[in-house]
C-alpha cells in the first residue's frame, strides 16, 4: 500500500486531495493546524474505506513536523507521496510587512516544506517516490497586497528545482503545482478589513467577478481540478515528470487583459 502525507489537509485544496488520493488506494497521514476540522475530514475518508493517520500539528514548529513524518513512518514504515499543501497568506503590502508575520509565513510556507521534504525522503528512497510543492500562480504574477505570499511562493519554485536535482538519484521526482484561482475560503475571501480599516462586504464578489474578466476559461477552478492533477502526477502515468511547474489555471498565468478590452481590439471575439 502507497503512503501519503498531505499537509492542510482539513478543507480545501488538501481535503479534495486527501480524497482523490484515497480513491487512488493511498493510505494518508492528514496534517493540519486544525485538528477538529482535519480529523472530520480523516473520519469521511474512512468511511469510505481508507486507512488514515491524523497529525494536528502547526507547520511553523520543526519539532511538530519531525513527530508528523516519525508518526506516519512508524505506521506504516514508508512514505511514497508528500503533498506539500498547506500555507498561510497575509494581505499585507511590502508596506505593511511585520517580522512577526513574515516570518510565520516563511516558516510555513517554506521551511516546512523543505524540512518534511529532508525527513520524508529517507521513507521514500527504497521505492521512489514525489513531492508535490503546492505553489501558487501568483509567484508569477502577483498583485502587490501579498508580499510575503508571493515571495515564499516563488522561493517554493526554486526549492522544487534544487530538491528535484538533489533527490532525482534516488527516483524521487519534485514537482511545483501552480493552482490559480479556486474556489476555496482561503482563495477567495478578501474581506477582511485590517487594522482600523472597515471591511469591505462586497471586495470578495468583486475580485472573483473581475478575475474571471481576466482568467481565459472565465471561470475560477474547482479543489478538485487541483487534486486529479497532484494524483495524475503522483502517478506511474508521470514518471518522467521532474522539476517542472505545472498550473492549473484556466489560463491566467498567460494572460493579463480583460475579455472587455480585448472584445474592444477584436469586436465580437471575445463577448
Ligand atoms: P485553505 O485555507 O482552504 O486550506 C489550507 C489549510 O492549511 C487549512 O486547513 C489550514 O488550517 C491549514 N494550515 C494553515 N496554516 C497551517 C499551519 N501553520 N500548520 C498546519 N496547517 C496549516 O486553502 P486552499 O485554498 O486549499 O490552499 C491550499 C494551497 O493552495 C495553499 O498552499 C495555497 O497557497 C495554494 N493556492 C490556493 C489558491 C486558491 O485560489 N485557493 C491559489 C493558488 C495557490
Amino acid at each position: 500500500m502507497k503512503v501519503a502525507l498531505i499537509t492542510g489537509a482539513a478543507r480545501g485544496i488538501g481535503a479534495a486531495t486527501a480524497a482523490e488520493f484515497a480513491q487512488a488506494g493511498y493510505a494518508l497521514a492528514l496534517l493540519d493546524l486544525d485538528g477538529d476540522e482535519v480529523r472530520r475530514t480523516g473520519k469521511k475518508l474512512e468511511e469510505i474505506g481508507a486507512d488514515v493517520l491524523t497529525l494536528e500539528a502547526d507547520l511553523s514548529s520543526l519539532e511538530q513536523i519531525e513527530d508528523a513524518v516519525a508518526q506516519t513512518a512508524e505506521r506504516w514504515g514508508r512514505i511514497d507521496a508528500l503533498i506539500n499543501n498547506a500555507a498561510t497568506r497575509e494581505l499585507e503590502t511590502i508596506r505593511e510587512i511585520t517580522p512577526v508575520n513574515w516570518q510565520r509565513a516563511v516558516d510555513v510556507n517554506l521551511t516546512a516544506p523543505a524540512f518534511l521534504s529532508k525527513w520524508s525522503a529517507p521513507y521514500m528512497k527504497i521505492h521512489g517516490g514525489v513531492i508535490i510543492n503546492i505553489t501558487s500562480v501568483e509567484a508569477h504574477i502577483p498583485k502587490g497586497v501579498c508580499a510575503v505570499y508571493a515571495a515564499t511562493k516563488a522561493g517554493l519554485l526554486g526549492l522544487t528545482w534544487e530538491m528535484a536535482n538533489a533527490l532525482a538519484g534516488d527516483n524521487i521526482r519534485v514537482i511545483a503545482l501552480s493552482p490559480g484561482a479556486i474556489a476555496t475560503d482561503f482563495g477567495a475571501d478578501y474581506s477582511g478589513g485590517k487594522d482600523d480599516q472597515p471591511a469591505d462586504p462586497t471586495l470578495s464578489q468583486d475580485m472573483r467577478d473581475y478575475s474571471e474578466t481576466v482568467i481565459p476559461m472565465q471561470r475560477w477552478g474547482t479543489v478538485d481540478e487541483v487534486a486529479r492533477t497532484a494524483r495524475w502526477l503522483a502517478s506511474d502515468e508521470a514518471s518522467y515528470i521532474t522539476a517542472t511547474e505545472i498550473t492549473v489555471d484556466g489560463g491566467l498565468r498567460h494572460t493579463w487583459m480583460t475579455r472587455e478590452i480585448k472584445n474592444r481590439i477584436r469586436p465580437g471575439e471575445f463577448e
